[in-house]
């Protein structure tokens, strides 16, 4: 492994080649995939290094609560590196992965204090997926996603803090498009969602406030197909549909989102109606879209990518003309597979037994084969679906049961697990949400880091710009326009970039810069 540091700096780790002689094996991601892949190398006679963009393990099934006060970020994202104390012949490092040369066979991931390029023998990528706003990338400023801590994060404080907002205006419109909160995408992520904001306005709130009735609260759960966890079959579909509607969520089906800006949300209904829901809390939980970086493994294998830029690989999991390489989770195309973490962990573990059985000289194993588990989605406190092969289809407070068994299995650690179970006593028996605190920066941070890096990259390009029209000394005469353009660049840019880094905001207390946020 080799470091390169764009500059000296006393936190860069020293150059350095610490390649042992054993099989390396570099796994990509600490998702399900990434961690289930490195625990099951741990006997192998193997070195193995996981590089990850984050530095811990995300349970992705409980960001929902994150975002709706019932966890802490830390009950579901320990670390990966306390994860794997126990396992000596695991490293990790923490690096965003920009390539990977299959003829060189390494990867390079950069960090804050440089570039790293580590060689591998075997490769097993697992960089997951991320939110498919279907080519409207623009909505993602006034929707976040679901899909990391950041996420989970800023959608606390949205939600809570739409809440207090509506407590402080004095006009009714107003207070109405605060306690507005429009979930869009009718999977389990969107049921989840719905379920637990109308919980909170109706159970866990109510008696908080002084001047709004948080019971007035409309959340709105928005999709373009005609049904609710369509993937759960008809019965379990229909059951979830009344239990949301119960509990005053309002189920708009065939209602394709077309717009989604700071005030509210454009739809078209299936009969070509247009209309416009007024509201200022959105959540997007439609789509996903597979990690670039499938991308690059497509374009140097030839492999083939699905619709959602999926790899499709070998029934063993490997890539297309590289058997030393393998592509699990939520990135794979294969048998019509779903993006679950049931596959990601079984494809994990399948590609690690694989490498094993290769060092060991043994023939390859039969293909990957997945073992479906089941599904499952809760709706309110004591009440889930669950679908368990053919046969088993329950919708109430067994299928609730099931689930918290299973979150329970498979939440990571016992500290987690114990105050894990207590926050789920605390919502589930009483009525706290005890994980609420927000702070600023959370809430207007993803937007004004987008903001921010729009502003480096059109100053990059007017300095480029500037570059190539630069004079030469025999066109001094035009030398003063060129540099009055380029002052001009840079006086925009500076008043942009104080912008960006929130001048304008500092001045305003915490809630009005939620307000301020996705105007300014
Ligand atoms: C809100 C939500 C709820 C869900 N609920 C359920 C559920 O109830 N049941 C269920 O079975 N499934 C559920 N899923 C799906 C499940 O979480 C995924 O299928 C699973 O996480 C996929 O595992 P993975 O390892 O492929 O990817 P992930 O778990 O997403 O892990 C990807 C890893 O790759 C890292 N990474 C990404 N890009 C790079 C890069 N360029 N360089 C370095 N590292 C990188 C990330 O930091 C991360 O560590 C849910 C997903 C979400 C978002």
């Amino acid at each position: 492994m080799t470091v390169e540091s764009p500059a000296p700096s006393p936190a860069s780790p020293a150059p350095a080649d610490r390649r042992s002689s054993r099989h390396q094996v570099v796994i990509i991601g600490s998702g399900f995939g990434g961690l289930w892949a490195t625990e099951a190398l741990a006997k192998a006679p193997v070195d193995v290094i996981m590089i990850s963009g984050t530095s811990h393990h995300l349970f992705q099934p409980l960001l929902y609560q994150v975002a709706t006060g019932v966890l802490s970020e830390g009950e579901v994202a320990p670390a990966t590196r306390e994860v794997l104390k126990k396992q000596p012949n695991a490293t990790v490092l923490l690096g965003r992965v920009t390539e990977m040369n299959l003829d060189a066979k390494t990867v390079t991931s950069v960090s804050p204090v440089g570039t790293t390029v580590t060689p591998y023998d075997s490769l097993i990528v697992a960089a997951g997926a991320g939110q498919s706003y279907f080519g409207n990338d623009q909505f993602s400023e006034f929707a976040p996603g679901m899909k990391s801590i950041d996420d989970a994060l800023e959608l606390r404080g949205r939600i809570f803090g739409c809440f207090e907002l509506a407590e402080l205006s004095d006009d009714p419109a107003e207070r109405e498009e605060w306690l507005t909160f429009v979930v869009v995408g009718a999977g389990p992520t969107g049921v989840e969602m719905a379920g637990q904001i109308s919980e909170l306005a109706h159970r866990a709130l109510p008696r908080e406030f002084r001047r709004i009735d948080t019971r007035k609260a409309k959340v709105i759960l928005l999709d373009a197909a005609p049904a609710v966890l369509g993937a759960f079959g008809d019965k379990l579909s229909n059951a979830a549909r009344k239990q949301l509607e119960s509990m005053g969520v309002d189920v708009e089906l065939n209602a394709k989102v077309v717009g989604v800006d700071n005030t509210g949300v454009d739809i078209v209904d299936a009969d070509g109606n247009e209309r416009r829901i007024r509201c200022r809390c959105k959540v997007w939980a439609a789509g996903v879209s597979a990690s670039p970086l499938g991308k690059q493994l497509a374009e140097q294998s030839g492999a083939e990518m699905d619709r959602a830029g999926r790899v499709k690989v070998n029934p063993d999991l490997t890539l297309r003309g590289h058997p030393e390489v393998f592509v699990v989770g939520d990135m794979m195309a294969l048998n019509n597979l779903p993006g679950v973490a049931q596959v990601a962990m079984q494809g994990g573990k399948y590609a690690a037994g694989q490498i094993t059985r290769r060092l060991r000289g043994e023939p390859p194993g039969e293909p990957f084969k997945y073992l479906d588990k089941g599904s499952m989605a809760t709706i309110s406190r004591f009440h889930a679906v669950a679908s368990v092969g053919k046969r088993i289809h329950l919708a109430g407070f067994f299928a609730w049961l099931m689930w918290l068994g299973v979150h329970v299995m498979y939440l990571i650690g016992f500290k987690n697990r114990l105050t894990t179970m207590l926050h789920w006593a605390v919502s589930f028996i009483f009525r706290g949400r005890s994980q609420r605190t927000t702070t600023r920066q959370q809430i207007v941070a993803r937007t004004l880091m987008a903001r921010l890096s729009a502003t480096e990259e059109a100053l990059k390009e007017a300095q480029e710009n500037e570059d190539a029209i630069k004079p030469s000394a025999t066109t001094a005469s035009t030398a003063s326009g060129g540099n009055s353009q380029s002052e001009t660049v840079e006086s925009d840019s500076v008043d942009q970039l104080s912008a960006a880094y929130g001048d304008k905001s500092a001045e305003t207390d915490e809630a009005t810069s939620l307000k301020q946020a996705p105007e300014s």
